[in-house]
């Protein structure tokens, strides 16, 4: 087995087990392949292991690397879960099948303007800055139901809730924070969980966890 395949099903193996442990179907976990920085050759190893849903951080970077691979792969599926300006709402639109950033009341506005032009839905994940970080993007948690609101008037197919919570600290509060959101919300999905800390979220109720370095190895 190569290492692409062994290290996709030790990533299967663990997020089936930790569901399992909390009384959840493994199959409601969606695991994202998060490929940033990762050039086609090693992209298209877990892809011929059977993974399908992959994850970017830039708009650019997707649209340079994915149409070939996609046109091979047309069941693949990607999830931007980077930053989005507003003016690239038209390129997110057409390239992905999800967005996991947004985060404010004008990209709202842009997403649903560019979902309209394009006669198409693109699931969304409203972003919280679960830790109140400055340096992270995603709304303050006390704006979080004036953008639940905002995006559901305006349109947008309101998948979940996502966030990154602040490294180096025990993430189980944040994620227990996040769930509890959700609930209040009645937001169905939570996209958290990275390669340190993937099987803590699904334990705490992550429909979504994006994974690269334990998938892909480390970046450059
Ligand atoms: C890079 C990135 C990940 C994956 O991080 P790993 O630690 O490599 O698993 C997940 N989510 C976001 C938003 C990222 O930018």
């Amino acid at each position: 087995m190569d290492d692409a395949s062994a290290r996709l099903e030790d990533v299967r193996a663990r997020i089936a087990r930790a569901a399992k442990t909390a009384g959840r179907d493994p199959a409601g976990v969606t695991l994202i392949a998060v490929s940033k920085t990762q050039g086609a050759d090693a992209i298209a190893p877990l892809i011929a292991a059977g993974q399908r849903v992959f994850g970017e951080n830039r708009v650019q970077e997707a649209a340079e690397k994915w149409p070939q691979l996609r046109a091979a792969h047309p069941d693949v599926r990607l999830h931007l879960i980077g930053r989005l300006q507003s003016n690239k709402a038209d390129e997110a639109v057409a390239l992905f099948d999800a967005i996991h950033s947004v985060d404010r009341p004008s990209l709202v506005a842009a997403l649903a303007k560019a979902m309209d032009k394009a006669g198409r839905r693109t699931d969304c994940f409203l972003q919280v800055n679960i830790g109140d970080e400055p340096q992270k993007g995603g709304c303050a948690v006390a704006d979080l139901p004036a953008l639940i609101e905002a995006a559901r008037t305006a349109g947008l197919p309101v998948a979940g809730l996502m966030c990154l919570p602040p490294a180096d600290v025990e993430p189980a509060p944040y994620f227990a924070l996040m769930a509890k959101l959700a609930r209040r919300h009645g937001v169905a999905g939570l996209s958290m969980g990275m390669s340190a800390d993937y099987e803590t979220a699904v334990a705490i109720g992550a429909t979504h966890v994006r994974v690269g370095t334990a998938l892909f190895g480390a970046r450059d």
